[in-house]
């Protein structure tokens, strides 16, 4: 268990620091500034998340379904965080860390919007000036969010050329940030980029897991057999994760979109299907072709739709302390209805990867162990709200 990556900020042989000399200095300030922070800023930290985000968020034991399924089944509700999802845990403490800083600007890269909508949420209550980037595809598919940012006092900028994506993105933010960085903070999204990004977005978020941990104690008097969250970039589900890495008896399983096929360009499963490769400033695995040309990536949950993922991931597979599996759109689309029905609570169609993975594995499980119930956490990173028009079409066969 690597508790934080070393000086260059690699795990393992994932990660590091792949970018321009521009960005060198910047990422160097962020590092100090981070770790300076840590100690002085814990207490504000807490208290935002708090009186803000809503935290902690509650476990809760889902009576309904661990009857079906033959299993005790707790789901940890990030669902229920200001803004609908866990990624308000990671903007409150990087506008923290901005304000630390002493900048006054902050920019981001969103995919589909919902962490442009949680930025431009923390630009707007701590007074930044906020920028955020969106491949223009991305604008037309989601424009209710371009209306949302722009409520919050955004600007947003469209990346790429017509068919411009969440790549594009990053990519232009990173160009902004290269040349604003004395003024700017690049608030990146999910635990990916060059070092430190990783391991800040993993501190933030591991908040999820401590409370997960001291709350399932408190329940059942033990950690529970197992822990299932969706992998898009990595950051719900190593929030998670990382705070039961020691625990070798707790499996972890991480759940990415298997999309229409396994087939190149029906899937966003880079740990599963792709291969070690650089990009947007670490090493880590990625959905390429032979070439090293990125592949396109196809979700039904525009949260997962990314080529690569955080490269602490690719170490946790390659070590087997975390196994990855691969859910399919329409194995997602049943456990979406499914928990929907069972406990009266909508998941975010990222989220009901996780459920859909559970449910296989409590299956196998009670097969193997006839008479036992597993007693397993599966973290709802965000609600379904979002998702309902989409579903909508999806079922009535639009
Ligand atoms: C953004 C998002 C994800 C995917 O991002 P990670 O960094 O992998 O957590 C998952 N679930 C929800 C609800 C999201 O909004």
């Amino acid at each position: 268990m690597v508790k934080r990556p070393d000086t260059m900020g690699y795990f393992g042989k994932f990660g590091g620091r792949f970018v321009s000399e521009l960005l060198l200095g910047a990422l160097e300030d962020l590092e100090k500034s981070y770790l300076q922070f840590r100690k002085s800023g814990q207490k504000e930290l807490n208290r935002m998340l708090s009186e803000y985000g809503g935290r902690p968020s509650r476990l809760y034991y889902a009576a309904n379904l661990s009857q079906k399924w033959g299993a005790k089944i707790y789901l940890k509700r990030e669902d229920m965080n200001h803004t609908g999802s866990h990624k308000i845990n990671n903007v409150i403490g990087q506008g923290l860390l901005t304000r630390f800083m002493g900048k006054k600007r902050i920019i981001a890269e969103t995919g589909a919007g919902q962490h442009g909508v949680a930025a431009a949420t923390i630009g707007a209550l701590m007074g930044f000036e906020t920028v955020v980037y969106m491949g223009k595809e991305d604008m037309r598919r989601q424009e209710l969010n371009v209306f949302r940012m722009n409520l919050l006092g955004t600007k947003v900028i469209g990346s790429g050329d017509e068919n411009g994506t969440l790549r594009d993105a990053v990519n232009d933010a990173l160009r902004d940030w290269a040349h604003n960085a004395d003024h700017t903070h690049y608030l990146v999204g999910s635990v990916i980029g060059p070092h430190p990004f990783p391991w800040i977005v993993r501190e933030l978020q591991s908040v999820i897991g401590k409370e997960t941990r001291a709350q399932i104690v408190k329940a059942e008097g033990r950690l529970p057999d197992a822990l299932f969250a969706c992998v898009g970039g990595g950051s719900n589900s190593m929030g998670m994760f990382y705070p039961f890495l020691g625990d070798k008896e707790v499996r972890k399983y991480g759940v990415e979109a298997g999309g229409k096929s396994m087939k190149s360009g029906e899937h966003a499963a880079a740990l599963e299907a792709g291969s070690p490769g650089i990009l947007h400033g670490a090493l880590t695995y990625l959905v390429q072709d032979k070439e090293g040309m990125i592949s396109p990536v196809h979700s039904v949950s525009a949260g997962l739709d990314y080529p690569g993922v955080g490269p602490e991931h690719s170490y946790l597979k390659e070590n087997g302390d975390v196994q990855y599996v691969p859910v399919s759109d329409k194995e997602t689309i049943a456990a979406f209805q499914e928990l929907s029905l069972a406990e009266g609570i909508i998941p975010a169609l990222e989220s009901a990867h996780a459920i859909a993975y559970a449910k296989k594995w409590v299956a196998e499980y009670t097969d193997k162990n006839p008479g036992q119930e597993p007693m397993i956490v599966i973290n709802l990173s965000g609600r379904g709200d979002k998702d309902v028009h989409e579903v909508k079409d999806i079922l009535s066969g639009t």
